[in-house]
């Protein structure tokens, strides 16, 4: 850490020091007088970790995740943050209170100006989607913060609304309307944006249904936004960014992640796959990748900061194709990432069954850091349906990855999206789909309603299906499912695995997270303090969603 700057969000003040979010660490930084009462608070600074202090820590418990670093012994307190103790005192057996030399952040180089508030530049940003659109807003809040913006929790302390929309299906898209209604109310005098997949489908339609708009802003133009914010700013009523043949990629010098402890990383962005049904090709445009180098320093970054997963995102993310002279392949990638130091699960989604090969299958075999999940979207079990539906392989194609994942040393667990009732599918073709589930195993389907959408080639296609119907099949998917993925959480009663502590449940000594393989597992222990450490976890008990369990013990 020593030396490296990072950047941190200020969470709260106590008496004299300011406190960073870096991975749930209780650590202050800085004396409050170093900043000329400059208000850091909510805000984001570049910091210069440096070790300069010493100072007394109670640990309430170590976390098994210990790593040499700077030629001393290091281990993780699950209380606070990975990275910041060091210690040579450390009882390996113990869970009593020790004495850590502690490193310190101090900010000796804030490069920026923090919570600049002059223009009222405050913002509230809504998220609707996908775990992209979940990043992609991570990564606008950290524009506008980097530029002075500041973000507030509620639309009315908000000078600026911002609304993050999906329109994958139409339901989700004719909520942004109502959504938007409703801010009208709340706030006559404020300025209301739209981004993402509605603002790039509907464009300048949005400001003849919803007047009271001024910003409209498609995910390839995310880099113009303070840009386009100034214009408005400057008195101009009507701003758009609607441009979605770039080659660039939307990358950011801050990102403000929500969550403490998993990061999202976008390593493609936009699709060429051209999926008869799918919006996505228009609302994100034609498929770039990012650099490796860049994606390999933010992880590093991101593990200094405490992360220890990654996840790695794009619509069909196993088609990365490195734009540097490295022409790293994406199972290449895979690897380097998990080499990271500190990084202790690396996730990818999602893949295209097409450009799905042995090569990823033998990264997570050779890695036990690649977690041992992979969602494969089949869409139709029918060889008929794909064609129509332009997915470019057939059932059998299909059949050969699921082999392939199947024929790893350790288990991989799958899952995948259906989308039942696309136009012209028989009963002949459904009954394929649900022999699919049979053959291939799932151990989680999302099952859709097909939705007919603007801008996309299905939409021409005759024979729709009615919705009594494709509510009839979504429903026998869903019970399907229901049964086989009971009996695979059954067979995991007994197994020790592995779990991501992310919840703390209200009642006492429950806690919940993550196995490698994405379950979810409730677990109990005696633990006070287990946010974001890894526990071993002995299955107790399962039903169809998620498993049960007991804290192992040796
Ligand atoms: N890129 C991923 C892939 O290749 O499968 C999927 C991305 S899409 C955001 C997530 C899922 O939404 C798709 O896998 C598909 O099942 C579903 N989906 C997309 N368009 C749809 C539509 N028009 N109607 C119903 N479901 C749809
Ligand atoms: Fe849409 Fe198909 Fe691209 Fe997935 S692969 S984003 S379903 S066009």
């Amino acid at each position: 850490m020593e030396g490296i700057p990072n950047y941190v969000f200020v969470r709260s003040l106590t008496a004299s020091r300011w406190r960073p979010r870096i991975s749930n660490t209780s650590l202050g930084f800085g004396e409050r007088d170093q900043h000329n009462g400059a208000d850091l608070l909510e805000g984001y600074g570049r910091l210069r970790i440096q070790m300069n202090k010493a100072f007394d820590i109670g640990v309430e418990s170590l976390s098994a995740s210990g790593r040499a670093d700077n030629g001393g012994l290091e281990r993780s307190p699950s209380v606070h943050t990975n990275h910041i103790v060091h210690s040579n005192k450390f009882d390996a057996s113990g869970k009593t209170t020790v004495d850590c030399g502690v490193v310190s952040a101090d900010v000796t180089a804030a490069s920026r100006s923090f919570g600049d508030t002059a223009n009222g530049g405050t913002f509230f940003l809504e998220t609707f989607g996908c775990q992209m659109n979940d990043h992609d807003s991570e990564k606008v809040a950290g524009l506008l913060l980097s530029r002075g913006y500041r973000q507030v929790e509620t639309p009315e302390a908000a000078r600026m609304i911002l609304y993050n929309t999906c329109s994958i299906r139409e339901k989700a898209a004719q909520k942004v309307f109502s959504r938007l209604g409703e801010y009208r109310e709340r706030g006559a005098d404020k300025i209301i944006g739209v981004l993402g997949c509605v603002a790039q489908q509907e464009g300048q339609d949005i400001f003849k249904r919803a007047p009271w708009v001024s910003l409209v802003c498609g995910s390839a133009s995310y880099r113009k936004l303070p840009e386009m914010l100034a214009e408005l700013e400057a008195g101009n009523k009507r701003v758009t960014g609607l441009d979605n043949d770039t080659d660039e990629t939307f990358e950011t010098e801050i990102t403000r992640r929500d969550n403490p402890w998993r990061a999202y990383l976008t390593i493609i962005e936009g699709c060429d796959k051209a999926c008869a049904y799918c919006v996505v090709p228009h609302t994100r445009g034609p498929e770039r990748s990012r650099g490796s180098e860049s994606i390999l320093r933010e992880v590093r970054q991101l593990a200094e900061l405490g992360y220890s997963e990654v996840q790695l995102l794009g619509q069909t993310v196993n088609s990365y194709v490195d734009p540097t002279a490295r022409r790293m392949k994406f199972s290449e990638l895979l690897l380097e990432v998990a080499q990271v130091a500190g990084i202790r699960r690396v996730r990818f989604t999602t893949s295209h069954p097409r450009d799905f090969g042995v090569d990823i299958v033998e990264a997570i075999d050779r890695e036990p850091k690649l977690c041992d999940h992979i969602h494969l979207p089949v869409q139709s079990g029918s060889t008929k349906v794909l064609r129509a539906m332009a997915r470019t392989y057939t059932r059998e194609e299909y059949l050969e990855k699921i082999a392939l994942i199947r024929s790893a040393r350790r288990p991989i667990s799958i899952t995948t999206d259906i989308i039942v009732g696309f136009p012209g599918e028989t009963d002949e073709d459904f009954a394929e789909t649900l022999s699919m589930l049979d053959e291939a195993q799932y151990d989680g389907v999302f099952g859709f309603k097909y939705s007919p959408r603007p801008n996309t080639p299905s939409l021409a296609l005759n024979d729709p299906i009615s919705e009594e119907i494709k509510g009839q099949r979504l429903a026998m998917i869903q019970e399907k499912q229901r049964v086989i993925q009971t009996a695979r959480n059954l067979a995991m009663l007994g197994q020790e695995l592995d779990v991501f502590v992310s919840n703390k449940s209200r009642r006492e000594n429950q806690w919940s997270g993550h196995t490698t393989s994405n379950r979810v597992i409730s677990f109990s222990s005696q633990e006070k303090e287990l946010l974001g450490s890894y526990v071993r976890v002995k299955v107790t008990d399962s039903g169809t969603g998620s498993l049960v369990g007991l804290e192992a013990r040796d």
